[in-house]
């Protein structure tokens, strides 16, 4: 369940002088705010919504939204609504969000680069995640000895049905028997996306 919902917020305050009020009929002076909208979430601001402006006059109090005032007093209000600007912190929220999604973008990529370094360059306890059949079943197996150009590593004897497969990463999962691959087969298999992943403590 996302909170979300509408608040507002004083932009300017200030007084018009020598208007008629339509209710008391005086010649007289009325105070008025404008209140900038926004719509938020969990009480984030996230993005605007308009304003609106409350009119109140000073001899008999009666409160008026601008759009219901006569055109002559509307016109005085062409000057006073400048310096009402919608503040950047509406777009907080919004802001918040792009910059979350940037995030997630970033680490990913940064995890992506990571995995073609390491793929290139084994060390002991490196566990590859893998999908070698392209079934819907995944494993892992992990580095124990790099000699030269020989990569020897333990299968784990388990498998999943997900992609993430921390689970199953497990000292008491891998085989006792180390396999010898050369850092070639590592690349091909990671180019071929049998290798999907690589973790590094
Ligand atoms: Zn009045």
């Amino acid at each position: 369940m996302i909170f979300y919902g509408r608040n507002s917020s004083r932009l300017k305050d200030g007084q018009i002088n020598n208007v008629t009020c339509p209710n008391c009929d005086n010649n007289t002076s009325m105070r008025y705010a404008i209140f900038g909208k926004y719509a938020h979430i969990y009480w984030i601001p996230t993005f605007p919504m308009g304003k609106e402006t409350i009119v109140e006059c000073n001899t008999c109090d009666k409160t008026y939204k601008l759009k219901e005032l006569p055109d002559s007093i509307r016109q005085k209000f062409e000057f006073e609504k400048q310096g009402a600007n919608i503040p950047v912190w509406y777009f907080s929220g919004a802001a918040l969000i792009v910059a979350i999604i940037a995030a997630i973008g970033y680490s990913v990529s940064k995890d992506k680069e990571n995995d073609a370094l390491y793929i290139q360059d084994p060390q002991v306890g490196d566990v590859y995640s893998l999908d070698m059949d392209n079934s819907s079943y995944y494993s892992t197996m992990k580095v124990v000895e790099v000699v030269g150009d020989s990569v020897y590593v333990v299968y784990n004897n388990y498998e999943i049905n997900s992609r993430v497969t921390n689970e199953i990463d497990k000292d008491e999962n891998y085989d006792t028997e180390k396999e010898g691959l050369t850092k070639e087969d590592l690349s091909f298999y990671y180019e071929e996306g049998n290798i999907y992943s690589v973790d590094r403590d």
